[in-house]
């Protein structure tokens, strides 16, 4: 009867492994119902692998914690029973739930423990199992000659079982590992394998996963057909399954491949990468893709938007840094209660010194964080060519001008500056003089700034904005001619010819008092319209709208 009724629970338990992954809520719930027949029916050994299904079913559903309380259960009955199968079981888990939450020294400690009872027990798929855990721990802590070991023996020992999906697995870390040995041909072959053995066995995930890797190969060799090819297939292979989170590292290198095409579809698919990030909550990701696009706009120059996603990419890192610190003290109270149901009282010691250590990571991810923070205002604050404010600056200095000058009413100058017939510049010395070109400018302009403490900054292409406070219209278009003329003075030729004339600006100012306009754009556009005469009427040209007693 007994016997039977062992039977009978080690088939719903194999039942409940299988589907696991697709079902994991159902196989959870068969597990817990197998564990509490097993507890009612003091069915120890039974109970251990009841456990074992029960963190199975978590690891499928993300409930990381919950997979390592049950895996640590189950080691302790295992324990207590002296069953080397259990034990390795339940340690390899406890590993993969660490490894889950980046705690690689833990997750390494256990896979290590479990490969010791695997000396004394001899289960070669287990081992194949363990080695490869081993190896990604090893790989995602970027030691990736020892990943390649692990891995190595572990397909040594798995090809002679004949297991194809776990063979294919293995396959594609080894390729991943070459990859990133930039070994690219090796890495193809050991894709392409997988590939090959994934396309018999229909593996839709994986072959997915495999597509995208050997996509990514082609597209650094500059194949980009073939590219392509591989990575639409994977694209739609995925789709079809409505696999979100295996699709965004799909969006993100399609991205990559429509930037070096045409860089307008490419955006399409970075923001459809973080749609996916977020639909499927995998923060990692989304930092990663919202990094990816910050630099993409700084490149391209549009750095008002690189700043909207590289803040957002900074929020998601926080985001992650506190989860992370939050799992760690999470799992170390798990572990914890273990330690005190075992009784291994000498082992709080440990505990304490690795609490100790947790805390001093949190110190120097804060660090990061503010050095992450320095960047940003940098970056939010500063032109990247010339280094003077920029736009961003430039307007928030204005707007805090205007909220000050309110109360007091005093009369500003604002000028727009561009410079003369720099299309003529560029096209002749090209754009990189161009550049400099700019910045001499720039500088040439802020200098006298300085001196004066008004406010300046480049706005934009090669126009620049000029604030200054309390002048008279003789001061100000004093001003805006020693501005023109210490710009002309740079002697910025336009051509090499001896008779070139040189570089000059155009100023289009406006002077009046802070309560004649209702905002900083209001007075911008009559600068503005003050510089479209001064380039109508024959460039390196002053023009005030004097408003003051109007
Ligand atoms: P105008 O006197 O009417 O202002 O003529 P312009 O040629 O200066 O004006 P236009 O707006 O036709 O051309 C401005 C040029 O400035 C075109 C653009 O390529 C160049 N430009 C804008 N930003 C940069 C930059 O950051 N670096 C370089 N090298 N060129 C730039
Ligand atoms: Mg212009
Ligand atoms: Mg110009």
């Amino acid at each position: 009867m007994e016997n039977n009724l062992s039977e009978e629970i080690f088939r719903m338990l194999d039942e409940s492994k299988k589907i696991c992954t697709s079902y994991p809520n159902k196989s959870y719930t068969m597990s817990k119902k197998v564990y509490n027949l097993c507890k009612e029916k003091s069915m120890t050994l039974e109970e251990g692998y009841a456990l074992i299904g029960m963190a199975f079913a978590c690891r499928a559903k993300s409930e990381i914690n919950k997979m390592l309380k049950y895996s640590f259960n189950a080691l302790e009955i295992f324990g207590e029973l002296n069953n080397k199968l259990g034990q390795i079981k339940s340690l390899n888990l406890i590993g993969i739930a660490y490894f889950y939450n980046s705690m690689y020294e833990e997750a390494l400690k256990s896979l290590l423990q479990a490969l010791d009872v695997l000396d004394e027990f001899k289960d070669d798929f287990l081992l194949c199992c363990v080695l490869n855990n081993i190896g990604e721990v090893y790989y995602e802590s970027m030691n990736h000659d020892t990943a390649l070991e692990y891995y190595c023996k572990a397909l040594e020992i798995i090809t002679d079982i004949n297991s194809d999906i776990s063979t294919a697995s293995l396959l594609t870390n080894i390729g991943k590992v070459y990859f990133t040995q930039k070994r690219y041909s090796d890495a193809l072959e050991y894709h392409t394998q997988s590939y090959n053995i994934l396309i018999k066995e229909n593996d839709m995930v994986m072959l997915g996963e495999v597509e995208n890797n050997i996509g990514k190969i082609h597209f650094v060799n500059e194949n980009y057909d073939k590219a392509e090819e591989y990575l639409f297939s994977a694209l739609r292979r995925l789709e079809n399954i409505d696999n979100k989170f295996y699709t965004i590292d799909v969006l993100v290198n399609i991205a990559k491949l429509q930037l070096v095409k045409d860089s307008n579809k490419s955006l399409y698919y970075f923001e459809k990468a973080i749609q996916y990030a977020e639909k499927t909550n995998a923060k990692k990701k989304l930092s990663e893709v919202c990094k990816m696009v910050a630099d993409y706009y700084d490149r391209i120059g549009d750095f008002r938007v690189a700043l909207e996603y590289f803040k957002r990419y900074h929020s998601v890192e926080q985001e992650i840094m506190t989860s992370i610190v939050g799992n760690k003290l999470e799992m170390l109270k798990i572990e914890i209660e273990h330690i005190r149901e075992t009784h291994k009282f000498e082992k709080m010691k440990i505990i304490n010194n690795r609490l100790e250590s947790e805390i001093s990571f949190q110190r120097s991810e804060l660090q990061k964080i503010r050095k992450i923070n320095k960047v940003l205002e940098k970056k939010a604050l500063e032109d990247e060519l010339t280094g003077v404010p920029n736009r961003t600056y430039i307007n928030y200095h204005l707007n805090k001008a205007w909220e000050e000058s309110m109360l007091c009413d005093p009369v500003v100058a604002l000028f727009i500056i561009d410079i003369d017939n720099f299309k003529k510049y560029n096209d002749y010395w090209g754009h990189i003089i161009g550049d400099q070109c700019i910045v001499k400018v720039a500088n040439c302009l802020k200098d006298i700034q300085v001196k004066r403490k008004d406010i300046f900054g480049r706005y934009g292409g090669e126009e620049f904005i000029y604030f200054a406070k309390n002048l008279t219209y003789d001061k100000a278009l004093e001003l805006g001619n020693k501005l023109k003329s210490e710009v002309e003075k740079l002697c910025l030729k336009y051509t090499l010819d001896e008779n070139s004339s040189v570089i000059t600006i155009s100023l289009g100012g406006v002077l009046g008092k802070t309560s004649q306009f209702d905002n900083i754009s209001d007075i911008i556009q009559v600068a503005d319209k003050e510089l479209y005469k001064a380039k109508n009427n024959g460039r390196n040209i002053v023009y005030i709208n004097n408003l003051v007693n109007h």
